[in-house]
C-alpha cells in the first residue's frame, strides 16, 4: 500500500479525515505518552457511529459458545458500531505494552476542565472533534463516546474507582487501523496536560492514511 495522505495535527488539535473500506489508518504519536479520542461514523449513514461498549462485548471471531464479555482492545479486536457492525480492525500497535486503550471513558469536555477540574474556560476534546466534523452537518451531540488511543485508564477494585496513568507509548510509536466500511473519522490530540493522561502535555500527532 502507498501512503495516500499525511497531516501533523499539533497538540490540543483536531481532524476529521475519510477512509474508504480496507484503507488503514496509522496515528503516530510523535513525541509519546499522547492520547488521541477517535470518533467513528459511517460515511453512508453518518447516524451509524462507533460504540465502544458494542467493541468491547459483541466481538466478532470469538469461539461459538464462549462469551466474555472484556474491557480492553487490541491487535485484532474489532471497533463495532452501534448497529453492531464491524467499523474498524485494529491491525498492529508499536508500543511496549500492548492494549493501552480507554474504550470506557467519554471524553474530556468544557464541563470536565472549567467545573471539575477547576482549571478555567478550555475546549475538550468533545468540542474539538465537535469541529473537525461539523462540516459534516454533525452536531456535538451527534459525537459518539470515542476509542481512546493510548489512554491508560484502569479500575481499582479496591479503590471502587478508576484512574488514569501514563500511556505506553514512547516517541514515534503507532497504532495502525483497517477500515471495514466507508468511514468518517474525527480526531482530537486531547488537550488535557494535568496528571499522567498525556505524561503532562498535549503534543503533536502524525496522521497518516494508506491505500491502494
Ligand atoms: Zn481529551
Amino acid at each position: 500500500m502507498r501512503k495516500l495522505f499525511e497531516k501533523v495535527v499539533p497538540g490540543k488539535n483536531g481532524l476529521a479525515v475519510e477512509i474508504t473500506p480496507g484503507q488503514h489508518l496509522r496515528i503516530v504519536d510523535l513525541e509519546g505518552h499522547q492520547v488521541i479520542d477517535m470518533a467513528l461514523f459511517n460515511l453512508d449513514n453518518l447516524r451509524e457511529k462507533l460504540s465502544t461498549s458494542y467493541s468491547r462485548t459483541r466481538y466478532v471471531n470469538g469461539k461459538p459458545g464462549v462469551y466474555v464479555p472484556r474491557d480492553h482492545l487490541t491487535e485484532g479486536d474489532i471497533l463495532m458500531s452501534t448497529l453492531c457492525r464491524p467499523m474498524m480492525t485494529i491491525m498492529s500497535e508499536t508500543a511496549p505494552e500492548k492494549g493501552v486503550h480507554d474504550c470506557h471513558n467519554r471524553m474530556c469536555n468544557r464541563y470536565l476542565y472549567e467545573v471539575q477540574l477547576g482549571l478555567g474556560p478550555q475546549d475538550g476534546c468533545h468540542e474539538i472533534i465537535s469541529r473537525a466534523i461539523a462540516p459534516y452537518g454533525l452536531l456535538p451531540e451527534d459525537v459518539p463516546d470515542t476509542f481512546d488511543i493510548n489512554m491508560r485508564y484502569e479500575h481499582s477494585c479496591t479503590k471502587g474507582h478508576w484512574e488514569i496513568g501514563l500511556p505506553a507509548s514512547r516517541a514515534g510509536d503507532h497504532v495502525e487501523f483497517r477500515a471495514e466500511m466507508a468511514l468518517l473519522v474525527g480526531l482530537s490530540v486531547c488537550p488535557l496536560e494535568a496528571g499522567q493522561c498525556n505524561g503532562g502535555k498535549s503534543t503533536p500527532v502524525r496522521v497518516e492514511v494508506y491505500g491502494n
